[in-house]
């Protein structure tokens, strides 16, 4: 029986740091697990350019440097290697400019549909899409790459992510060299449509995806903790997006979205949103290992990601000895954690 499993250093290809007091939980989580992060733009106002992901990236250091001197404060972060990565928020007025300033560089274009998810009232209108082909055609040109919450947010709410791919089909068809996302993929029918694009496209898929099913969000009480955009969907969907996972093909990658809203927010708006980076990489470590799979866990969690966005592999390694966690281990006071309250088998050496 294994007793002790060593990893590579994760990345996490989808994140919602959020800002302001939010981001002194979430910033240390993200250094503690992972090494490259990208962190998504929906902030209030919204990332709209270079300076402004520049400013957010150093914001960011900041926080998790602060952390750093704090010493005895959980999370431990051992290492300092740890890299945000940026994206804009595709708006009616983002120009070719906009993605670099003299000192930054942003990696990703994020486009939401607007009034799809949480504070994104002002990405762009399905027939605005059109309109940023110049856009579309620089960034493939220069390497930048396309994320996409890819929901209609006019079709019902289980058939959303399905209606929305033709209009991926018709950017791929039209940009044939430019990389893109589809975002935190939900359903069968996505991950059957990633598969059949060039390598151009890819997808990321988070933790709860993997985990929950449409009964975990309403088939008791219903749950606004197990609630986010795209909703979880069915036991069929929760399969194929496992088999996409567990094959280590390497057009799927993590993208946790992890979302974090105060408790109080969630029960009583129904925010979407779940939060998951302290205990996404220990539930996802349990996942492969139970299923079997643990051989194809880098691939999914560190370097398939590093591959589609033409970075490095992490050189560091993360080690777990087999010893039950007890459960509230990765609790975050006034935030609801996705499966905090679960005994977690196995626990992270620190050095
Ligand atoms: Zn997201």
């Amino acid at each position: 029986m294994t007793d002790r499993i060593q990893i590579l250093k994760p990345n996490d290809f989808h994140m919602h740091l959020r800002q302001e007091e939010v981001l002194i939980h979430t910033a240390p989580w993200a250094a503690h697990w992972f090494h490259y992060v990208l962190a998504m733009p929906n902030l209030i106002p919204p990332i709209r350019d270079a300076h402004d992901a520049s400013d957010y990236a150093f914001h960011i250091f900041e926080v998790v440097h602060d952390h750093m001197k704090a010493s005895r404060v959980e999370p431990r972060i051992d290492r300092t290697r740890f890299e945000t990565l940026t994206s804009v928020m595709l708006t009616p007025e983002t120009t070719a400019k906009m993605l670099s300033s003299t000192n930054h560089r942003v990696t990703a274009v994020k486009l939401y549909p607007r009034g799809a998810t949480t504070n994104s009232d002002h990405g762009i209108s399905i027939s605005e899409i059109a309109r940023k082909h110049e856009l579309f055609d620089f960034m493939q040109e220069h390497g930048f790459v396309l994320c996409i919450h890819a929901e209609d947010p006019d079709a019902p709410v289980l058939q959303r992510e399905q209606r929305f791919l033709p209009i991926v089909y018709e950017l791929v068809r039209a940009f044939p060299r430019l990389k893109i996302v589809i975002e935190h993929v939900s359903t069968a029918e996505g991950v059957a449509f990633v598969l059949d694009m060039p390598v151009t496209v890819g997808a990321t898929i988070t933790a709860h995806h993997l985990l929950l099913t449409l009964d975990d969000l309403l088939g008791s009480t219903l749950d606004p903790h197990s609630f986010c955009k795209p909703v979880v969907k069915t036991e069929a969907d929760r399969q194929k997006l496992l088999e996409a996972a567990f094959a280590g093909h390497p057009k799927f990658f993590f993208g946790s979205d992890s979302a974090p809203h105060r408790t109080e927010q969630k029960q009583q708006k129904g925010s979407a949103g779940i939060f998951s980076a302290p205990t996404a990489v220990p539930l996802m470590l349990d996942l492969f290992h139970r299923s079997g799979v643990l051989e194809m866990f880098d691939r999914f969690m560190s370097t398939n990601g590093a591959d589609f966005y033409d970075l490095p592999h992490n050189e560091e390694y993360l080690t777990f000895e087999r010893k039950e966690l007890p459960p509230g281990t990765y609790r975050v006071p006034g935030y609801e954690v996705l499966q905090a309250d679960l005994p977690l088998p196995w626990s992270l050496l620190t050095t």
